[in-house]
């Protein structure tokens, strides 16, 4: 096997080299199971010209089947050097060859992909280039590879039937925070994390906590439509705090407008106009655990919540509501919106109603500001914005 040259390698199990005639190529390495080790593979690898040994051919990859993978590879391509003899490339730009079509995705042994002794960092390596949010909407290409560090403010889990797009992180930073205040500013930008991209566990702990909206280092993304997308090949680390990297709070988000696009994080004011029946519920659960597997107990007080065991004398009343809003920035939209219990039970407060609640009292309460996640808009006939209240700490 002709020696390589790993352009970039990225932590857990899966680096991308290109070799002496520029095809580029994604290797899967094995074994490697904590962070440190991830860390040192990096760190041995990453820009270093390689010596591969006993690859297997897994898969033939295609633009139309991995996207992310060749706009990753359009951002590296020219290569910066002739691959083969190492001289700039001062040829016109008509003379250079079209970026590939096609590359292989190969497996190889740990121990099998070693860097050649001697060797300096790779004239064919470009590490990542860190941008502020605010380079990376400004940047018109279409696609392209970024690296950025960014505070998440909130985590949207996504249904299945939503495609690849697993998880949501909206994240912002001082460049978007710290804008004047116009209309066209973006104050959030989600990041869609693929199924297939790994988190460490530093990672996943910081984001199940999420009050402490934990600032991330972002290296090797592909940006397209003002969205961010995570996959194979992305790097994700938990950065340590920095106040020279502070956003003011509270944080500022983008006005619900008509050409909002979905899944975008926003604020929104409104005035209930009709409320979904359908959606409305109410149901004790466990006030230790939140289970609603509850069951009362024979001739004595109280419930016996099956899921922890424990006897609870005063269940915890969960809610739900979806409500229809009438916004003066949205006349000709139909906004619906699913309500958090903190609101429900705000607004069956104001309408001094104290046994259950009626449709009518609830009509004309207004609400808001509200932090939402936009998870449908469908622009047929009428606009229809259908959103999901989040909490932001
Ligand atoms: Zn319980």
């Amino acid at each position: 096997m002709n020696p390589e040259t790993p352009v970039m390698v990225y932590q857990r199990l899966c680096a991308l080299v290109q070799d002496s005639y520029g095809m580029f190529g994604e290797v899967l390495l094995h074994c490697v199971s904590t962070e440190s080790e991830i860390q040192q593979n990096s760190e041995q690898l990453e820009g270093h010209v390689c010596l591969l040994q006993a690859l297997r051919v897994i898969q033939r990859l295609t633009r139309d089947k991995c996207s992310l993978l060749f706009s990753m590879i359009d951002s590296l391509w020219p290569p910066p050097v002739d691959p083969k003899s190492h001289d700039d490339l001062l040829r016109s730009p008509s003379d250079r060859v079209p970026p590939p079509c096609f590359c292989y995705r190969l497996s190889i042994q740990l121990g099998h992909m070693v860097p050649l002794s001697g060797q300096t960092e790779s004239p064919l390596y470009r590490p990542p280039v860190l941008q502020t949010l605010r380079e990376i909407l400004q940047d018109e290409s279409s696609r392209r590879r970024c690296s950025f560090r960014a505070t998440v403010v909130h985590k949207q889990l996504l249904s299945s039937n939503a495609g690849d797009r697993e998880m949501l992180l909206f994240v912002t930073d001082p460049s978007l925070q710290r804008e004047p205040n116009t209309d066209r500013n973006r104050r959030t930008i989600a990041v869609c994390l693929s199924s297939s991209c790994l988190i460490q566990s530093s990672v996943t702990q910081a984001l199940d906590a999420l009050r402490t909206q934990p600032v991330l280092m972002f290296r090797d993304a592909v940006e397209e439509n003002a969205q961010i997308f995570c996959w194979e090949q992305t790097v994700i680390q938990l950065e340590p705090e920095d106040s020279s990297f502070s956003i003011p709070r509270p944080i500022i988000l983008d006005h619900l407008g008509p050409e909002t696009p979905p899944y975008t994080l926003c604020t929104v004011t409104g005035v209930v106009v009709a409320v979904d029946e359908s959606t409305a519920f109410s149901w004790p659960t466990c006030s230790f655990c939140e289970s609603c597997r509850l069951e009362t107990r024979e001739h004595q007080k109280g419930f016996l919540c099956l899921a922890c065991g424990a006897v609870v004398d005063e269940p915890t009343t969960k809610m739900q509501l979806e409500v229809f809003l009438s916004c003066s920035s949205l006349s000709h939209c139909t906004v619906k919106i699913k309500l958090q219990q903190k609101t429900i039970k705000s607004l069956l407060n104001s309408t001094s109603c104290t046994e259950g609640y009626s449709v009518e009292n609830l009509l004309g309460s207004e609400i808001g500001p509200l932090s939402v996640f936009v998870h449908v808009v469908n622009r047929s006939h009428t606009v229809w914005i259908g959103l999901e209240e989040c909490d932001l700490h």
